[in-house]
């Protein structure tokens, strides 16, 4: 399960202080040692945690953690507000283009679920609100992604717009788009090459095709298993690209933790969605409160 290891830790941390109506600077001092081993431990970036143990020490003896009532309840309080703010604190929904149709570009290395991810967006934007998406195919590199991007449509019923392997990807955009304007679609996501680590050659594609179609999110797919890597890549394609918001998948897997609570922090990007297992249903919107008190058990 996702975050358990963190989970427990935490949970331990406080733990200690149960039941003690006053805690001494010594015990404030442990139990911020321990929270700060505990993100550590679950892989979360190293500045990302020394920020937060101290807003959280700050906060406590501000709040006169020990002199009050109950200290452990308000540590646990302060350790909540402040995991919501790394994470960034507000919902952030997926942008809409005043005109139609919405662009949506997605990328990502390879494997982390891009494609999977655009089934996924594109069926919830036809479920939800009725919309009428097209799906671009314009990984050129492994013949396999049109097909694996093929069978997503024909299984969510949305359309696919594809011209083989030969033709240069910017090129398949630019049809995929006059196709969508043709035909009326009002949201446009267009599946990019993924690689196996950020090379030049694809940022300078990726580039290429974000220039063409100006679209209206760039939204980057991590996999949340990866960890500190995907951080990383995060910031890598975020230089690149300027992304306008992270999809952070495959966190039904077992997960520490490192992804989710550091990418926000360190990029300045939000997190918009998550992935939480294969089906084209298993996607929810990412809700930084409510995967604070995930995370806190
Ligand atoms: P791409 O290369 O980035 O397009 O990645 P794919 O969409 O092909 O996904 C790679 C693998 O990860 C596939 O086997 C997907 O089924 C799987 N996958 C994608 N998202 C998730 C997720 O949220 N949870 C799990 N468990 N698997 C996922």
């Amino acid at each position: 399960m996702a975050f358990e290891g963190l989970t427990e830790r935490l949970q331990n941390a406080v733990k200690k202080l149960r039941g003690k109506g006053k805690i001494s600077e010594s015990d404030l001092r442990d139990t911020m040692r321990e929270i700060r081993l505990a993100l550590l431990e679950a892989d979360v970036n190293f500045d990302v945690v020394k920020d937060f143990v101290k807003v959280v020490r700050e906060r406590a003896i501000g709040a006169n953690v020990l002199e009050g009532l109950n200290p452990a309840q308000q540590i646990v309080k302060i350790v909540n507000e402040e995991l919501t703010r790394m994470m960034g604190e507000e919902d952030a929904p997926l942008l809409k283009s005043p005109k139609i149709p919405t662009i949506i570009m997605m990328v990502g290395l390879q494997g982390a679920g891009k494609t999977t991810t655009v089934g996924k967006l594109a069926n919830k934007l036809k479920t939800d609100a009725n919309a009428r998406p097209l799906m671009i195919a314009a990984d050129v590199y492994r013949p396999a992604a049109i097909d694996q991007l093929q069978q997503v449509g024909n299984q969510i019923d949305v359309p696919v717009f594809q011209m083989g392997t030969d033709v240069d990807p910017v090129e398949i955009v630019k049809q995929g788009l006059a196709q969508a304007e043709t035909n009326h679609n009002d949201y446009v996501f267009i599946d990019t090459a993924g690689r196996l680590q950020i090379d030049e050659q694809l940022m300078d594609e990726l580039a290429r095709i974000k220039a063409l179609a100006n679209p209206t999110e760039i939204l980057l797919v991590v996999d949340a298993m990866t960890g500190q890597n995907a951080v990383a890549t995060a910031e890598g394609f975020d230089n690149q690209l300027d992304v306008t918001g992270v999809v952070l998948t495959k966190l039904d897997g077992d997960t520490r933790g490192g992804a989710a609570l550091s990418i926000r922090a360190v990029t300045g990007k939000p997190i918009k969605f998550v992935g939480e297992g294969e089906k084209m249903t298993d996607m929810d919107i990412f809700h930084p409160d409510r995967m604070a008190s995930r995370i806190l058990g």
